[in-house]
Order: C-alpha cells, then structure tokens, then sequence
C-alpha cells in the first residue's frame, strides 16, 4: 500500500505556479461540493485537500507531475454526477476538476467528427451540433449535467442504447495525461485501427484510476428526421418484461425500450403531479422508434403497438408531438428524484443480464424485499438487460437496521445476477467506490489478477483516483 503525502502549503504554492491562484481552491467551504457525487449515501462522502481546476491538457500534466513529485493521490473529477462514488477523493490530495476545459475545439463535418475537451456538457455538446444538423449518440439521460470526459470514463449508457449502443462505441481519439504527466494522443479520426494495442479503449470505461482524458474527438451521425414514443401500460410487471425480449426478436431495432414498473410509476407521476389515464397498471414500456422518414417510424412503431398489444399491453398510448413525448420521459427520468423524496436512503443498483434473462431478475427483487423488509423498486434500460433496481429503506426502519441489511441484499443480489443468470453488476454506473468489494468477490480470481497487473503497469506509485474499482 502506497504511503500517501499530506498536501503542504509548498505543494500548493507549486500547484498556483504552474496554473495561477485562480485555478486552485484550498478553501473548505468552496471544497465542500467535490467532496461527493450523486451516490447517495453521505458515508461515502471525503473532502479533498486541494481543488485544481487545469485550462489545458499542458496544465494536468503539470498537476501530475507535482502529484508524482510528491506522491500525492489525485482524483479526477467530471460533473460529480456519477452514482458509484468515483470522483470521491477518498484519500484526500488533489481533486482535478476538469469543469474549466469545455471548449469545442474543431466540428469537422466531412469527416463526422467533432473534437472537444473533457469538461463539456454533453447537452452543450449536443445543442451546438444539433445547428449542424448532427448528433453524439452515447449520451446518458444526465445529459444536461454530465461532462463528456465523464462519459468516456464511465462508457456512460443511457436510454438510446439499444439502437445507438454506448459512450464507446463513438470514441475515435483520446488526449490523455498519464499518471506520471505525460501527454498522450491516442487513435484518430479513422473507423479503423489495429496498429498495436488498443490503449484508447483501455482508457474507455477505466473511471479515471489509469490517467486523466482532456479531450477526446467523437464520431457523429445526422439527426434522425422522424421520432414517435409509444408509452405501453401492462398489468403486470412480469408481462411488461416478457414483451421486451418478443420486440427485440422481431428485427425492428427501437431506440429506446424504457422499463418502469408499479410503484415508480407512482412515484414519479406523483413527483410531477401527473396521473394515469387508467386504472391498475402494473407497470410501463417506454419506447422509442427514430429514423430517417416518417412513413417508416410510423410503420415500425405501429408493429411494435401491435406485439404489445398481442403480449398483454392494456393500451398502447403514441405521443407524436415533442410536447407529448417531453412529458412522458419526464416520468421516465424523475424516477430517481421522485424515489429520494419517499426516501433518501437507498442503494441505486444497475445490474445487467443478457435479455433474456430479465424475466427472471423480478421475483428475485420481491424475495429479497420481502426476505429483508426492504422496498425494492424497479425501473431502467430493459432493451439492454440493464435494470435500476433500487433497494430503499423502509422510512419506518432504523439506520441500524439498514447499514447492517443493505450489504447483505447487494450481496444476494450481485451474486443471483452473476452466477445464476451470467450478468455483471455494473452495466453502465461502474464500480468506483461503491462495488469494489463486490467486483473482488465476483470477478474471476485470474481476471481481477490481471486488471491489478494492469493498473500497476499505468500507474506504479498508485497516485491515479486510489481505492476505486480494484480493492488494493
Ligand atoms: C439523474 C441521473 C441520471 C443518470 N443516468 C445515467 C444513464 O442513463 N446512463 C449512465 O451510464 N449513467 C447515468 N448516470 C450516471 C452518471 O451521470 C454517468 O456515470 C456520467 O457519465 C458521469 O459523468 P460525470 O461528468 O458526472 O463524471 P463524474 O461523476 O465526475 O466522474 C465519474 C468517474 O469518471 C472519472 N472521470 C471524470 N472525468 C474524467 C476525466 N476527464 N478523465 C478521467 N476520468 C474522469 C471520475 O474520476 C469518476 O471515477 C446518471 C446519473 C444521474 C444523477
């Protein structure tokens, strides 16, 4: 285990030479907001030593090289929206944000590419593309909050996944710093590339423990002409899961297939003070079809109606216009928000099974809810086996009772998920903080061997975001 250094009134006096003081913060209560992300148990949350906040690529490398000099840990740190503590500097140091390099750097229109720094807003992103009559399609449902640096370091998902696939997928080419301060230019705008190992996708997904990404050049795609949702009530949630696999295998690719069940329906819909044209729903699909011309978007969403309609469905509603189709995916989105309210104190779980397994993942949740007197709610990217379930404490039961019983469910949990249906227990949140114990437990021996190997390779003086994903 690595000794770690405290930050000393020199360091920081080194930190405010190579960037000037007004991109280093060292007080407390200006600190206070990047001592923790959207992972809502406060335990969780450790203040930093020092906040820096680089301009350019030339910049971090600068801060990791003091880092390196002095063996202090560094965190890197994008909005803070993520939900597995990643950007939780636990051992204190230097926390990077990188809120001040989100300038668009070129959109090259011929070759579908756009390249910007980390710290971008993907909505900002998307607005300004959106002029050029293109869009990025990885982009996760905190996408007005979310940086894109973020993205990447989490291969963030979201709700277009099942036709547009993840944050990776558009990856073309990194900037990124190393954990010793070098600057490293990685892929290109090419579709191709076999020209040695693959580093760029290595970094893709790594959650900032093997170098810091300060710009990144992401592949585009014009702007689908034509959208429609169809919002589809089920009686039961089983039924509503059911249909998900019939769509899938019927060859029309939806863009979105959003599951909600029961109880966050009625959560969300109170939440935003709206109410359900009927009566006894168990649970909703959400689904999207995008393309480039209406007849076909028409046609498509007309079949996919149809095979719900033939697996259950109680109605089948079609919201055409944008206003329609803003209020139904604000349900859809409030989730978490309206959950917080009944109660704040909850695990926020994104377990992931191949499809035809999500059947299977719903009386699992009602036995550990009612094994350990715990509400266990459900909602999430059903067309990708990617499930929100979200264990919550009962308001009635005591802290005691909870941080003794929680562990217990995820680990019940994980393990069904794993070993019973051959799932991971992260599809798209990341390990960070939150799961590295669980990845340990349920990670082949030989594999997580590897990934320590790995990390060593990168980063011998474990200074690069300490304590997230591996457990050392
Ligand atoms: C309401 C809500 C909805 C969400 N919906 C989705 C969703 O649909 N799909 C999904 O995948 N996630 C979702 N998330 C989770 C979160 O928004 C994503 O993980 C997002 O990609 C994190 O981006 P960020 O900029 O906030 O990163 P942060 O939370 O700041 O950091 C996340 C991790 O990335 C690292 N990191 C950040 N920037 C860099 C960088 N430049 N270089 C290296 N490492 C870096 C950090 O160290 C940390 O480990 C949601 C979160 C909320 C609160």
């Amino acid at each position: 285990m690595t000794h770690y250094n405290r930050v000393t009134k020199e360091i920081v006096e080194e930190l405010i030479n190579a960037l000037g003081p007004y991109n280093v913060i060292i007080d407390s209560e200006k600190m206070e907001i990047y001592s923790h992300d959207e992972t809502s148990i406060e335990h969780y949350a450790h203040m930093p030593e020092v906040v820096v906040m680089p301009q350019s690529s030339e910049q971090v490398a600068s801060v990791m090289r003091i880092a390196t000099k002095y063996i202090i840990p560094v965190t890197p740190r994008g909005a803070g929206s993520g939900l597995s503590g990643g950007a939780i500097p636990i051992y204190g140091g230097i926390l990077l944000s990188v809120e001040r390099m989100n300038r668009i750097i070129e959109i090259d229109k011929e070759n579908l590419a756009v390249t910007c720094e980390s710290g971008i807003i993907t909505n900002d992103l998307n607005e300004s593309l959106k002029k050029e009559g293109l869009f990025f399609a990885g982009y996760p449902m905190s996408l007005e909050t979310c940086f894109l640096g973020g993205n990447i370091a989490e291969n963030a998902g979201g709700g277009r996944a099942v036709k547009y696939g993840v944050t990776g997928r558009y990856v073309l080419a990194l900037t990124v710093v190393t954990p010793s301060g070098e600057i490293v230019h990685l892929g290109g705008k090419i579709t191709k590339d076999v020209s040695g190992y693959d580093l760029k996708q290595l970094y893709i997904g790594s959650e900032g423990t093997l170098g810091i990404i300060t710009e990144a050049t992401i592949k585009l795609l014009g702007l689908p002409n034509a959208k429609s949702d169809l919002l589809v009530p089920f009686k039961t949630a089983q039924e509503a899961i059911s249909a998900v696999s019939v769509i899938m295998r019927d060859g029309i690719i939806p863009t979105s297939i959003e599951f909600m069940d029961g109880p966050s329906i009625q959560m969300s819909m109170d939440y935003l003070n709206e109410h359900l044209p009927i009566k006894g729903v168990g649970a909703m699909l959400l689904i999207e079809i995008d393309g480039t011309d209406e007849a076909t978007v028409e046609r498509e969403l007309l079949r996919v109606g149809q095979l719900c309609e033939d697996n259950g469905a109680m109605e089948v509603y079609i919201a055409e216009d944008f206003y329609t189709q803003e209020r139904i995916w604000a349900v859809r989105r409030n989730i978490a928000e309206a959950i917080k309210i009944y109660s704040p104190i909850q695990s926020l779980e994104d377990i992931v099974v191949p499809i035809a397994s999500i059947a299977k993942v719903l009386p699992e949740l009602d036995r550990l809810s009612e094994a350990h007197h715990v509400k266990i709610v459900c909602y999430g990217h059903a067309g990708d086996g990617n499930l929100h379930a979200t264990i919550i404490k009962h308001p009635s039961d005591t802290m005691e009772y909870w941080d003794r019983i929680e562990p217990v469910v995820l680990k019940e949990l994980y393990h069904f998920i794993v070993y019973s249906l051959g799932g991971k227990i992260s599809g798209e949140h990341g390990i960070g903080l939150k799961r590295r114990g669980f990845l340990k437990e349920t990670m082949e021996e030989s594999e997580y061997n590897l990934c320590i190997t790995l990390k060593k390779a990168f980063d011998p003086l474990m200074i690069m975001n300490p304590g997230k994903i591996i457990d050392l």
